[in-house]
């Protein structure tokens, strides 16, 4: 089958690909000219574990295109992706200029009945819109389809070869069988493709990402009673998450979420609400929330230096928003870094794969070493903000060897307790005991 993939961004480039790997022909669109030049060169644009030989295959196949012409991309295409951006607008909204601005531009140009398939993450009565959009001046037969993704960056490739999933918002039989043909391959082991109308597909991505979102700032406040009761947010997690009615993902307590997605999206969702009259309170609190917990180890670290930052030597492990990617959109290891830079401290950073993206924001702000221990020489302090796995056991006597003073603020709740007291690190982490030493 023909797929044309429009934006070829985190999700459109991993679909793209995955698309192709089960034998479609595949072509990404972009407007991005630099993107494109770079994958033509053979050259992932993104860090994503996996991605890399899928699309080395699949390029050499002949199987898998990159180009900026829409023509050219959706040229026999039987399936339109549309997997545009929709970053919050002014009011926190989803903006759908991205989406409506190309189903605009397709309604020109498709000449054959094709299936347009809505993979962004839009608010619930979009596929209307770009039914709309398109059909002010399609002079063929299509259909509009929302099919929501819930792939996670550092994990992506694996989550669309095996998706939990496939929720398919559509109507029309037609629509459903190109669809059917076009997922088979993926649910082979027999997770569901779920059917429904459009609308309840839209509202089922957001509601899954804000009941995620909702479930770690609930840990993050369980989080906040554990340090002032004096219990230890590791074991109320273990008691509660072994409760099969509460399961035990994504009840890990840290500084707060970040990402492309569930903050917009959170965001997104309450703006929705209010635009039918309903006030959507728990997301309210979420976002209230998740804001202060982002700046949760600032007024630790400030105590710990008698509020005086003033050329304190900071180190910081971890700059994405998770580990296993380079996107630091809302990443907390921002915020901490713009709070720490305000009290005068000096940072050297270090995040395996995100290290470009903050140079290219913060530019000489802040230094950025090559190695995780390269940050540590002659530091006051160490702030955890990502959980990369090649943070959790480190060489703790080199890290003693480099540093000035043996303190570390762990905004993942990476080591334990007992192991940095012996070593007698300084360590404070979010809802266990402080060490203070
Ligand atoms: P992204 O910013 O990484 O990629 C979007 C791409 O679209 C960019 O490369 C951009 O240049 C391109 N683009 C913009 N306008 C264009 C146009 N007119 N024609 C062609 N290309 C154009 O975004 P993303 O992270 O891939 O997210 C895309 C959508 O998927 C969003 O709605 C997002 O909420 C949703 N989503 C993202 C994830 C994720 O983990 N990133 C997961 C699920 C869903």
């Amino acid at each position: 089958m023909k797929i044309a993939v429009i934006g070829t961004g985190y999700v459109g480039l991993v679909s793209g690909t995955c698309f192709a790997e089960t034998g479609n022909t595949v072509t990404c669109v972009d407007i991005n000219e630099a993107k494109i030049n770079k994958l033509n060169s053979g050259k992932l644009p993104i860090y994503e574990p996996g991605l890399e030989k899928l699309f080395l295959r699949n390029q050499k196949e002949g199987r898998l295109h990159f180009t900026t012409s829409l023509i050219e991309g959706i040229a026999d295409a039987k399936i339109i992706m549309l997997a545009l951006p929709t970053p919050p607008g002014e009011d926190g909204s989803a903006d759908l200029k991205y989406i409506l601005g190309v189903a605009d531009d397709l309604g020109k140009i498709i000449s054959e009945y094709v299936v347009i398939i809505d993979k962004s993450t839009v608010p619930v009565g979009t596929a209307e819109k770009v039914h709309a959009a398109l059909a002010k001046n399609a002079k063929v037969d299509f259909d509009v389809v929302s099919n929501p993704e819930f792939l996670r960056e550092g994990v992506a490739v694996e989550d669309f070869m095996k998706p939990d999933r496939v929720v398919i918002g559509t109507t029309s039989e037609r629509a459903k069988k190109i669809i059917n043909d076009l997922y088979l391959p993926f649910v082979r082991q027999g997770n569901p493709l779920i059917y429904m109308d459009e609308k309840s597909a839209e509202l089922t991505k957001y509601a899954a990402n804000s009941f995620l979102a909702t479930k770690i700032t609930f840990m993050n406040e369980i989080a906040q009673l554990c340090e002032r009761f004096g219990a230890d947010v590791d074991m109320v997690r273990r008691g509660l998450g072994s409760d099969a009615r509460i399961g035990k993902r994504f009840l890990f307590p840290g500084i707060g979420y970040g990402g492309s997605c569930f903050p917009k999206d959170v965001q997104a969702l309450a703006k929705s609400s209010a635009e039918v009259n309903y006030e959507f309170k728990i997301l309210d609190a979420v976002m209230e929330i998740n804001e202060k917990q982002k700046l949760h180890l600032i007024p630790k670290i400030k105590a710990y230096f008698n509020n005086d930052l003033k050329g304190k030597k900071i180190a910081i492990w971890g700059l994405a928003f998770k580990p296993n990617t380079d996107d630091i959109r809302e990443a907390p290891a921002l915020i901490i870094i713009d709070a720490l830079l305000n009290e005068g401290a000096v940072i050297t950073a270090y995040d395996p794969e995100a290290m470009n993206n903050v140079k290219e924001l913060v530019g000489d702000k802040i230094n950025f070493a090559e190695r995780q221990y390269d940050t540590l020489a002659d530091a006051d302090a160490l702030v955890i903000a990502t959980e990369w796995s090649e943070f959790r056991t480190p060489d703790f006597d080199n890290m003693i060897s480099l540093m000035k003073n043996k303190v570390i603020f762990d905004g993942r709740n990476l080591f334990d307790l007992n192991k940095m007291e012996e070593l007698g690190f300084h360590y404070e982490s979010v809802g266990r005991r402080p060490i203070k030493q």
